[in-house]
């Protein structure tokens, strides 16, 4: 059906992460993905993608009928979809705020108000994944994982956007450094917008978590806090 998107979930809660955390969002999970993180949280629209295709009119009715005043079109890879244009347009002329939260490794121009991305350091590739018995997906999220030719773009033509990344160990810092300061070639990025995230799907004990603490107040950085997780714990639609 030309006008349809495969949903895996959609429902109302507060956003967890980001410049808008604790503002009560419309979530849109697209399902699919083209990569394969080894700590993905959503594996029902990346690793086994679930759910319906369901009309651009039905998905956006549902957001409005909702009551919030933000939908959050999230995934999966959002970016990976076509129609992912009609359906920001028709959010848009809805009256919705709208984030679209992506990997950033597909350069797509739909609208949205806050552009997040989380571009996805080594620690994501999925080494000896039961879920890849033959690591063709290891290979193939390695070399899509970063793509540094599009992301300057993305940051360019999305001003108001936020970069988070997953962190897993002090050893992910000089990563960040130099992807930085490879985008930074293209574009300047305010520290304000650079967020850590510490990976996991429940609350980090906060000692654990101190080197990511004080990086960011040595750096001008945000902790990202996963306020979903510490509510509702690592349940769907949340
Ligand atoms: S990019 Fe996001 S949805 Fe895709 S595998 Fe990684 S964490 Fe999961």
């Amino acid at each position: 059906m030309a006008d349809t998107l495969p949903i895996s979930e959609a429902f109302l809660s507060l956003q967890g992460e980001g410049k808008l955390t604790g503002v009560p969002s419309w979530f849109i999970r697209l399902s699919g993905c083209n990569l394969r993180c080894s700590w993905c949280d959503t594996p029902y629209a990346s690793w086994n993608p679930e759910g319906d295709k369901q009309s651009i009119a039905d998905i956006v009715r549902a957001a409005v009928y909702s009551g919030a005043r933000h939908a959050v079109v999230t995934g999966g890879e959002p970016m990976i979809f076509k129609r992912l244009y009609p359906l920001c347009q028709q959010l848009n002329d809805a009256g919705m705020h709208i984030t679209i939260e992506t990997a950033g490794t597909v350069f797509r121009t739909p609208f949205c108000h806050l552009m997040s991305i989380s571009p996805k350091l080594s620690n994501s590739t999925p080494h000896n994944d039961p879920r890849d018995p033959d690591g063709g997906w290891a290979k193939c999220h390695e070399r899509r994982r970063l793509n540094l030719c599009d992301l300057p773009k993305i940051l360019i033509r999305y001003p108001n956007h936020q970069l988070k990344f997953v962190v897993t160990s002090e050893a992910d810092l000089a990563e960040i450094d130099a992807l930085l300061a490879e985008i930074e070639k293209s574009v300047r990025l305010d520290p304000a917008d650079i967020m850590l995230m510490p990976e996991g799907a429940t609350t980090p004990d906060p000692e654990s978590i101190r080197w990511v603490v004080d990086l960011c107040l040595a750096r001008g950085w945000r902790l990202c806090w996963r306020l979903h997780a510490q509510l509702f714990g690592d349940t769907r639609g949340t």
